[in-house]
């Protein structure tokens, strides 16, 4: 069976700027694909090729082993969920759910709804118009309005950012256990790291307009294959050419065999404390100790980690 969605060297140029510089990529059916880069990396761009709003300069968009080039945004079986929603402020939520598929002249339309709308947790709350819902509430309709389509593939563009942090990492959960029950595709575009770690199957960290590496989350965080990707995943500690992250570094007495340095500050995190260490060979890094633990400024110690946790590079 080929891949849901394939990108072949997809180039696109606006004036001055290769947005999108050679994208190959084969996203497998049913899973959840995330695109994380930094901002104007090109991720936009590569959901409006691949949604057809945009046509690429070469290379090809393929659905279920089909190029799709020539065809029109609602010639391809594709849904996108977009940052701001579009809703349509005057329609209530489940007028704005069967919006989609009274286009369409589908059968069931009542029944679909109903069950989209159960879906997404607004079982109640379907005769309220955008203004009447949270923005949580109506990024559910948004969602929901896309899911009842059907499409192979779900296109969301920082579908969460408009949220505030809690309801942020709520709607993750949330999104990827919908995910799992509708069994289609997501391909999600984010500039947050946490976010795309975890929810994803796999992702592709994008930068300049090309994709420096795809994995699992856990292999491109554990494994960066360039200091590009292993910076933007988290924080990572340069030790000559070897990068640790903080959560690897353990801290110790002085006398245990490690790294000797002094410690130069902490800063509560909450959860664990964050410690700044000068090494005696220069380098200044951060390690994280439990809370609790007393370091203070001038305190000598020793830093070290197991090799396994070890970045480098070929
Ligand atoms: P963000 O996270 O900020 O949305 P992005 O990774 O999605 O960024 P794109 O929106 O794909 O990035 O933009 C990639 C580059 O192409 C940017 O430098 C942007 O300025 C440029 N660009 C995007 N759309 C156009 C356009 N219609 N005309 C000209 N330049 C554009």
């Amino acid at each position: 069976m080929p891949p849901i969605l394939e990108l072949r060297e997809l180039v696109k140029h606006f004036p001055g700027q290769r947005a999108v510089d050679g994208i190959s990529l084969a996203i497998p059916r049913g899973s959840f694909f995330s695109l994380l880069g930094p901002s104007g990396c090109g991720k936009t761009t590569t959901l409006r090729l691949i949604a057809g709003f945009e046509q690429p300069d070469s290379g090809e968009v393929l659905l279920r082993g089909e190029v799709v080039n020539r065809r029109k945004p609602y010639e391809r079986n594709v849904s996108t969920v977009f940052q701001n929603y579009a809703l349509f402020p005057h329609l209530s939520a489940r007028e704005n759910i069967a919006f989609g598929l009274r286009r369409r002249r589908s059968g069931g339309i009542e029944k679909r709804v109903e069950e989209a709308l159960v879906l997404v947790g607004l079982a109640g709350k379907e005769s309220r118009r955008p203004a009447q819902l949270s923005g949580g509430e109506r990024q559910r309709v948004a969602l929901a309005r896309s899911l009842v389509l059907q499409p192979d593939v779900l296109l969301l563009d920082e579908p969460l950012a408009a949220l505030d942090p809690k309801l942020r990492k709520q709607m993750r959960l949330e999104l990827k256990a919908i995910e799992r029950r509708v069994g289609i595709t997501f391909l999600l575009v984010t500039h947050d790291q946490e976010e795309a770690l975890s929810m994803s199957d796999q992702l592709a960290v994008m930068n300049n307009g090309r994709i420096e590496q795809v994995g699992s989350p856990e292999d491109v965080y554990l494994h960066p294959r360039s200091a590009f990707v292993a910076g933007f995943l988290g924080a990572v500690n340069w030790i000559g050419a070897i990068g640790v992250r903080p959560e690897s570094v353990r801290l110790c007495p002085a006398g245990n065999g490690g790294r000797p340095g002094a410690v130069t500050g902490s800063v509560f995190l909450g959860d664990s404390v964050q410690v700044m260490v000068r090494l005696a060979s220069g380098e200044e890094i951060s390690a994280r100790a439990a809370r609790g633990a007393a370091f203070r400024p001038g305190d000598a110690v020793e830093v070290c980690w197991d090799p396994a946790d070890e970045i480098r590079f070929p």
